[in-house]
């Protein structure tokens, strides 16, 4: 009798228990959504550069799904069988628009469980993108990724992780002399380069708010420009930077004068910098998606190639260890440096 009653009870308990469980899972559902809404309505999707505020955290995949809770002994665990799995001297060298960060929401939540698992392998993530240092410091900081060096400009300047105090190095041209360059072909051709523009010229053609212009503007290697003259002065205009041993490159609304140098140049100055502190063969794995990221690409031992949002691919993977991503963005950049970390023994 006693044993039936027991029973009883515990099955009202249980009753009870489970619709405790599901009301307090369907508030907890709701207060996600409502955050997740809120930090999306954050987002600034205009603009030229990818420095807005991120919905890291968030993805529509993650707010139904429970978090799995590790205990810190299993995480540490599991961080151990990581890092044992793989060599150490293994970096990773990533373009940011249209790879890491979608480029249509500004997003890399698809690839924060990778990127924590990269963490647990104590790989270095260094992130190379057309941004200055300013933009790309805080996208380090939101990604985590601020213990390994950044290559900004387009492979114009390297900086050192975050503990590490030293300047950043300028590997093609300084913006001072560029600048010093342009003012001389002024009389010649027509075009305004941010310097011309100012701040306020910049956030009008950027469509950037005020403090991310002013983070654009901090520039070390680089001047974009808009060009204002006619289309058929474009070669002269760039065998005139040519001769002072500038290159000009078209962007997306602006041309880019910098140096001589390449991300691909920059890769290979980071990758000389982590042989020296850890010396060994190093082996480099690169992401990119468009031209600007070739040079990176054919150096790398494996190279991704991500394609456009439209399915297009814009560079070539020519190394046998290469690859081709299946899906845009961060979702690709997640599966195929997955699928080559697991390739090179990862237990991811
Ligand atoms: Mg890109």
């Amino acid at each position: 009798m006693t044993r039936s009653v027991s029973k009883a009870g515990a099955l009202v308990f249980s009753s009870l228990t489970l619709r405790v469980v599901k009301v307090s899972r369907r508030l907890l559902d709701a207060m996600v959504l409502t955050q997740a809404k809120t930090l999306f309505a954050s987002i600034d999707l205009s603009g030229f550069g990818a420095s807005r505020r991120l919905p890291h955290c968030i993805s529509p995949k993650k707010i139904c799904t429970a978090p799995k809770v590790l205990t810190a002994s299993a995480t540490d665990k599991a961080k151990i069988e990581r890092t044992q799995s793989v060599n150490q001297r293994l970096a990773i060298v990533s373009d940011l628009d249209g790879c890491l960060l979608n480029k249509e929401d500004y997003s890399f939540a698809p690839a924060v469980p990778l990127l924590q698992a990269i963490r647990d392998l104590n790989l270095p993530v260094i992130l190379a993108s057309s941004k200055t240092v300013s933009e790309m410091r805080l996208l380090a900081e939101e990604m985590e990724l601020a213990d390994a060096p950044i290559i900004c400009e387009n492979g114009g300047a390297v900086y050192w992780s975050r503990e590490d105090s030293r300047p950043g190095q300028i590997l093609g041209a300084s913006r001072k002399q560029i600048l010093e360059i342009l003012q001389k072909l002024k009389g010649e051709f027509h075009f305004e380069s941010f310097e011309d523009l100012g701040l306020p010229g910049v956030i009008a053609s950027t469509d950037l708010p005020e403090d991310r212009a002013r983070l654009a503007m901090q520039r070390a290697s680089t001047e974009p420009l808009l060009w204002r003259d006619s289309d058929g002065k474009l070669d002269f205009f760039a065998s005139q930077l040519a001769a002072e041993d500038l290159t000009f490159t078209r962007g997306g609304r602006f041309w880019h004068v910098a140096g001589q140098t390449s991300k691909g140049n920059a890769m290979q100055y980071v990758m000389s910098y982590l042989q020296t502190k850890n010396p060994g063969d190093w082996t480099s794995i690169a992401i990119g998606d468009s031209p600007i990221d070739q040079s990176m690409l054919d150096i790398a031992d494996y190279p991704i190639g991500i394609p456009s949002p439209d399915g297009v691919v814009h560079v070539e993977v020519k190394a046998h260890n290469g690859l081709l991503a299946d899906s845009a963005g961060a979702q690709g950049w997640a599966d195929s440096v997955t699928a080559v970390l697991q390739e090179l023994g990862a237990n991811l």
